[in-house]
């Protein structure tokens, strides 16, 4: 005899979970096709307002009252309150961005902004990242707008039956280059429209498979980011006549020394994800799961190879150390004059509790006895951030996900990348990374984000709308 836990999308039933499935392809289609593209480009220029209208429209078509900002010209944000009847508590926040990073067409299978639904996927760039995460989101708000409806309320000033807490929903502009004119404009001008007891944005909760086990690494925290600018100074000279003090040679080797991987630090939040799959793994995936996490940097390195393909170990490593990654270098005029200066540009990446100051000491140990020739720049900073795991949202992250795969394994986790999180912490609203999907245990979900054929699957979208539907009506509930 099995016991089924009460879940209140259990209540909805089978049709209306698939008419809800239905408008979640269709959204996630038809954001697609709008070329939201960041930074914006001709003939996509205002393809972020586009968006935010093209969902400001369908939330007025359910009797929401949404509102559009645009802070600059194109870069719009789109907003909206559901309400409960405010004993709950502080609201829920729903939140996501508009924007992609740009997709030339070239090697694509199916062409990035067409939306094609085809072997069981919807291709396009932002399927992934984030646009099948925030049509699943608008699933769950017209859910909920219809159920208002139903018992003869209006969603735009009466509470969802059964629901306690407010819900806000906000999709933004320019994630992909830092928020800047998206929620961190929110931030400081509307913070009316995020500030909430916890949101819920994007890339956490997705499957992973290991060793035959299936987790959900849930993301808490992110790492904090630092651009420098490193100018290589050297002599100007004659190409016909090599000189070893070539600013590009001298480059080459600051390049070389500053890609050597750095050591190992374990955050409690990758401790408790490191010490949580070892537990739920048999013995020797998990001795090397131990390793993995363990301060001996070679047998780290050898555990890697062992378990992960190449790449979840390449997210692993960066989950256990501060990177750095020179990704820019330019130097030269012409063919025959050697440079007298290079410029570098390095992507390095914080885990929490490593400060700038930090960062840039590391730049100077790695350059060594080089730095004679370098002077280093900060470019752009933006810290680490971290959200406690100790809150009943995030309890009912965990609840959730067991709820509906009992034999997944949830766990706090941090991405090597960064989300809006940073923005919404500024305001202290715990902030987790949610978008539930059950993938398919050869799927390369981590290859998707920015990459080509970008494209999301069916069955996972249609698992995760019950998991989000559940948490929202839990916790305002
Ligand atoms: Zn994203």
């Amino acid at each position: 005899m099995s016991v089924i836990p009460a879940r209140p999308s259990d209540v909805l039933g089978a049709s209306t979970l698939d008419r809800a499935h239905e408008w979640l392809i269709e959204d996630l289609r038809a954001l697609i096709r709008i070329p939201s593209v960041n930074p914006p480009e001709p003939p996509a220029h205002d393809g972020e307002r586009r968006a935010a209208d093209a969902i400001a429209g369908l939330l007025a078509e359910i009797g929401l009252a949404p509102q559009v900002v645009e802070p600059y010209p194109g870069r719009g944000s789109v907003g909206a309150r559901l309400r409960g009847d405010g004993t709950g508590g502080d609201p829920l926040l729903l939140l996501s961005h508009l924007d992609v990073v740009p997709a030339p067409a070239d090697g694509w299978t199916h062409d990035p902004f067409a939306a094609d639904l085809a072997d069981g996927y919807v291709w396009g760039r932002g399927a992934v990242d984030m646009k099948g995460t925030l049509a699943m989101q608008l699933a769950v708000i017209r859910l909920l707008a219809g159920e208002a409806r139903a018992a003869g309320r209006d969603p735009s000033s009466d509470p969802v039956p059964g629901q306690t807490r407010d819900i806000l929903f906000a999709a933004t502009a320019d994630e992909e280059a830092g928020g800047f004119a998206g929620a961190g404009w929110l931030v400081d001008h509307r913070p009316e429209w995020l500030q909430a007891a916890g949101a819920l944005t994007e890339a956490g909760g997705v499957s992973l498979e290991l060793a035959g086990r299936r987790f959900y690494p849930i993301q808490v925290a992110e790492k904090g980011f630092a651009v420098y600018r490193i100018m290589v100074r050297g002599a100007w000279g004659h190409g016909s006549m090599p000189r070893p003090d070539n600013a590009l040679v001298l480059a080459a080797e600051v390049v070389r020394r500053l890609a050597e991987p750095g050591p190992i630090r374990l955050t409690p939040v990758m401790a408790r994800f490191f010490d949580g799959a070892a537990a739920a793994l048999p013995a020797d995936a998990a001795r090397l799961t131990r390793a993995i996490a363990g301060p001996d940097a070679a047998a780290s390195e050898r555990a890697l190879e062992a378990l992960c393909d190449p790449m979840y170990a390449r997210a692993a490593r960066a989950l256990i150390r501060d990177t750095v990654s020179p990704d820019m270098l330019q130097a030269g005029t012409k063919y025959n004059v050697i440079p007298g200066e290079a410029e570098l540009i390095v992507d390095c990446r914080l885990l929490p509790e490593t400060d700038e100051p930090a960062m840039r000491a590391e730049l100077e140990r790695r350059i060594g006895d080089y730095l004679a020739v370098c002077e280093i720049d900060l470019v752009h900073y933006g810290p680490a951030v971290e959200s406690a795991i100790g809150t009943p949202l995030y309890d009912l992250l965990e609840t959730t996900i067991r709820d509906h795969d009992p034999e997944g394994v949830p766990l706090p986790a941090m991405p090597p990348f960064a989300t809006d999180a940073k923005h919404t912490a500024r305001l202290g609203i715990p902030t987790y990374g949610f978008s539930p999907l059950r993938l398919d245990p050869e799927e390369r979900f981590l290859e998707r984000f920015h990459g080509i054929d970008e494209r999301v699957s069916v069955d996972a979208l249609r698992w995760g709308l019950p998991v989000l539907y559940d948490v929202v009506r839990r916790f305002c509930g």
